[in-house]
Parts: C-alpha cells; structure tokens; sequence
C-alpha cells in the first residue's frame, strides 16, 4: 500500500484491510466534506485552520487550505486529520487575505492525495481553487461528454468537473460560474476561489448547508455556524437555495444562477450529522434533537427505569424522551474517544473487539434495570444488535430501542455515504423482524410528521419543513438517474 492510498488519519476505531478497503464496526453514515472560506481578512488560513478543526466530524480524511493573497495561490492538502495536515510552519506560509479550505471523507477507492481539496488549477485567466459539499448526481454523464471533446481529468473526483465547465467558457469567470453551475444536478456547497474573487453558491434545492458570517470586515463561509463561534464570527445568513454569492475587491454581489427549486435541506443533518451547537434554518440542532426525543416519547411511550443515548449524536434526543417521559436520564453508555488507529484484519472476533473499543455500557447504570436506548438510525442493523447486547451484557433485563428518524431505507444521492438499497435492513424487514434481528424488546421509529415537527415546529409551511427526507420516503428532490445510471453516496 503507498503512502498516497494510506490513509494517515483514518476515522479512529475503522478496520482498514488492502482487499476490502474501510471497514465500519460502528455501520453508521458518514458526513461526506466541510467547507470553510474567509474574504478579507489577513490571517484567513489561521482562520481557515480553525474553522475546519470545528468541521472535522463531517471529514476526517484529508484536509487542505487554499490562500490568495500575491500573484500565485497558496496552498497545502494532506491525508489525515486537520492538526496532522497542519502545523504552525505550514499556516505561516499560508500568506493572503482570502481562502478556501476543505475537510473530506471518501469511500476507499477515492482515498488519495489526488482527490484531497481544495482541488488546484491553473486555467486561461489564472487560478482557480474547487471546494465542495456533496455530490453532483450528473457529474459522470458531464465528465463522459468532457473527455469524449478532450477534457483531460487529473482526479477521479467528479468536483472537477465544474473547473473544465468553467475552463471551456468563453465568457467571464462570474458569468462561466453561472453556466456551469447551472448544468449540475444534485446537492452541493461550492466554495470557488480565483485569484481576485470568492464565489459561494448552493444547490437549487439547498440540500447542503452553507452558511456567511462576519467577522470585522471579513465575510467567512462555513458548512455549520459551529465554526463560526470557534472564531469569534457572527452569523449572518444560510445561502439560498440556487443562490450564488460572488466577493470581491467592491464588495459582495448576490447573485443567482437557478431559480429556487423546492426547499430541501437533509434531514439527516438536523438528525446526525451536525453539531450539536449548531444551527441551521435559524433552529439550535441541540433544541431540535431534544424535541426529536420529545415528539418519539409522545408517539411511543414505553415504561422503564432510565433512559440513555447511543452517543454522541442521540443524547440531546435522549435528554428529550426523559423530560417528556420524567423518566431519569443516565448516562449508560459511555464513548472511548481515544482508541486510536485499528490497522488491523476485520474477522468476526475483532469486530466485536472494536466495537467495545469504542462504546462501553455502565454495569453500575443499567444493571437490573428497563432500559430505553435512543439513537438516531439503523443502516444495516448490526451496530445496534451490538449496543443491545452490550447493555443486556451490562444487566439490563429490558432493552427498549427508539430511534429519533424514520425507517431507513433508499440510498442517499446527495454527498451521504450509504450502502446499497439491499444493505440497508429497512428496506427488507418489517419493523418487527428488526427488532428481533437487533435483541431488543421493543422497537418504534419517529414517524415522519413527528421529525417535520420536531425540526421547525410546523411553523414553517414549507414542503416537508423544508427538508428532504428521501432516504425514508424514496422522494428525491432532483432528478437521479442520468443515461440510466444511478450514481448515489459522494463524490467531492
Ligand atoms: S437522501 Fe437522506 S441523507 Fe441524503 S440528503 Fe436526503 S435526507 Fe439527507
């Protein structure tokens, strides 16, 4: 295995085989990328480096920072996580006033230095730096048409595609912006640097978050508001759907380059994949799992002693569940966060092993006691047939499970990385062979309307909330298929 497909700063606790690529003891999803970008301010990559710090949970693969500030960009990429890219030598060397920076998570087949970004080109009126969020559904059908004309792809990162759309236009770098932007299909954050402009823009259905802060005089862009409170930011807004934002030395232009299509922002990311401390559409994520675990407690009471959280993400719902219940909350499962790299063979055993490396059950918690176990979803079932066992090996004599989504059971298209529709259990089994494929004895999902609920309170009036919620009800916003292949999880 070369250095550039060894992935330095594998996601702790994963398996890593040559044959098989990742391996996930915990079969949960994964967050595919994080943007942050900085116009105007001198220490833009320090503050680069911090805001991707925040961010590293939706990308622990590789990182990068790229800085305009002279004639040339600037920049430095790396397998591993933002502190291994990084060092004080490095960011120093960073020198400009504005840029953009990436985090990322891939599947394995992409796990190489080529594909980290920022992706870099030198193109007809100079550089151009790509950083993105998600997955452009089109983006193979685009590429076949590119390279059929003599585009040439330097990675097999489908974000390259909108450099070439940009590269072949005749017009001006705003103006090759919109047009190219306007021919990709999917959910997306792009952050585009040059070496005069920023330009911000998202999908026509705002299915990635993308949020514009202040800071002084400096705007800054970042995939949660978490990052902006790491660096003393102010939030100002989410940037709309189909909307592009273009800065440069006269300041910020609001532009768009789609009409809006129907508002939908994942669901998963109020669910899972954000930080607590995070907003999105105005609402606190925290506040939202809390009403996620209030809203399941009133469509699934169940009586029992205490109630605990599969954490990290599932413990502000669990909080929820207890206040709504005036069942006691407990910490009954507690998360090793220092376990380190497993470079190890993945058998059954291991498996097993790794799973206990990770996450532990308090004996002195649930011994002797009815436990109500939330979490936020079931991919393929097997991570939670082990976290009911741990707490039955811990002695609870009842292991009640609630998970704070619905069923989970079509693939994501739009920058989650989810296994084949036939893997995911939710899609084969009733509820009630799952719960007796997970051990428990009892099993209830939030429904639905519960989750529109808990995430905006029904006040919103929006389709759905403003959510896309296909991975429960198959209702995908765009377009999927293109010449008849579905092409779904990431390819940032
Ligand atoms: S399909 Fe599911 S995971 Fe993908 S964007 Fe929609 S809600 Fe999020």
């Amino acid at each position: 295995m070369s250095d550039e497909v060894m992935p330095q700063g594998l996601w702790t606790g994963d398996y890593y085989n040559e044959g098989a690529g990742r391996i996930d003891p915990f079969d949960t999803l994964r967050e595919e990328c994080g943007v942050f970008g900085v116009f105007g301010h001198a220490e833009a990559a320090s503050l680069s480096y911090y805001g991707l710090h925040a961010l590293q949970h939706r990308g622990e693969e590789s990182a990068g920072i790229c800085v305009a500030g002279g004639e040339d960009f600037n920049y430095h990429r790396s397998m591993g996580l933002v502190k291994e890219v990084f060092d004080r030598d490095k960011l120093a060397s960073l020198k400009g006033d504005r840029s953009i920076g990436h985090v990322r998570y891939s599947t394995s087949g992409d796990s190489k230095l080529t594909n980290a970004q920022p992706l870099i080109f030198k193109y007809r009126d100079g550089d151009l730096a790509v950083a993105t969020n998600g997955n452009i559904v089109n983006a193979p059908k685009i590429r076949r048409e590119l390279e059929q004309s003599g585009s040439i792809f330097q990675t097999t990162s489908d974000t390259e595609v909108i450099a070439h759309l940009i590269a072949r236009s005749s017009k001006d770098f705003v103006a090759a912006a919109k047009d190219a932007l306007s021919q990709l299909v999917g959910g997306f954050a792009f952050l585009l640097l040059t070496n005069d402009k920023l330009i911000a823009a998202s999908d026509p259905n705002g299915l990635r978050p993308l949020v514009m802060g202040r800071l002084g005089d400096a705007y800054l862009f970042s995939s949660e508001t978490c990052a902006f409170e790491v660096v003393g930011a102010e939030t100002i807004r989410e940037i709309q759907p189909g909307e592009m934002l273009v800065l440069d030395r006269d300041g910020m232009h609001e532009e768009r380059y789609a009409p809006a299509g129907r508002k939908a922002l994942c669901a998963m990311e109020y669910i899972y994949f954000a930080r607590p401390d995070s907003d999105m559409n105005g609402s606190n994520l925290h506040a939202s799992r809390k009403r996620m675990g209030q809203v399941m407690a009133q469509e699934s009471f169940v009586d029992a002693d205490v109630v605990t959280g599969v954490p990290d993400s599932s413990i502000s719902a669990a909080i929820g569940y207890a206040e709504q219940t005036r069942i006691p909350y407990e910490m009954g499962l507690i998360k090793n966060k220092y376990t380190g790299r497993t470079f190890i063979q993945p058998s059954q055993e291991l498996r097993e092993q790794g799973v206990k490396m990770k996450l532990s059950a308090v004996r002195k918690v649930v011994e002797g006691k009815r436990v109500v176990m939330i979490d936020d979803s079931i991919v393929r079932g097997t991570t939670s047939r082990r976290i009911v066992n741990l707490l039955r090996e811990a002695g609870a004599t009842e292991v009640h499970v609630r998970i704070t989504s619905p069923p989970f059971k079509n693939p994501c298209f739009y920058g989650i990385d989810t296994p084949n529709r036939d893997e995911l259990i939710a899609s084969y089994k009733s509820i009630e062979e799952i719960c007796q494929e997970i051990h428990a004895d009892s099993l209830e999902f939030l429904s639905p309307k519960g989750l529109i609920q808990a995430v905006d309170g029904g006040n919103a009036g929006d389709y759905k909330g403003g959510l896309c919620m296909a991975c429960f009800d198959n209702d995908y916003p765009t377009q999927t298929d293109f010449d008849g292949e579905e092409k779904f999880g990431c390819t940032c």
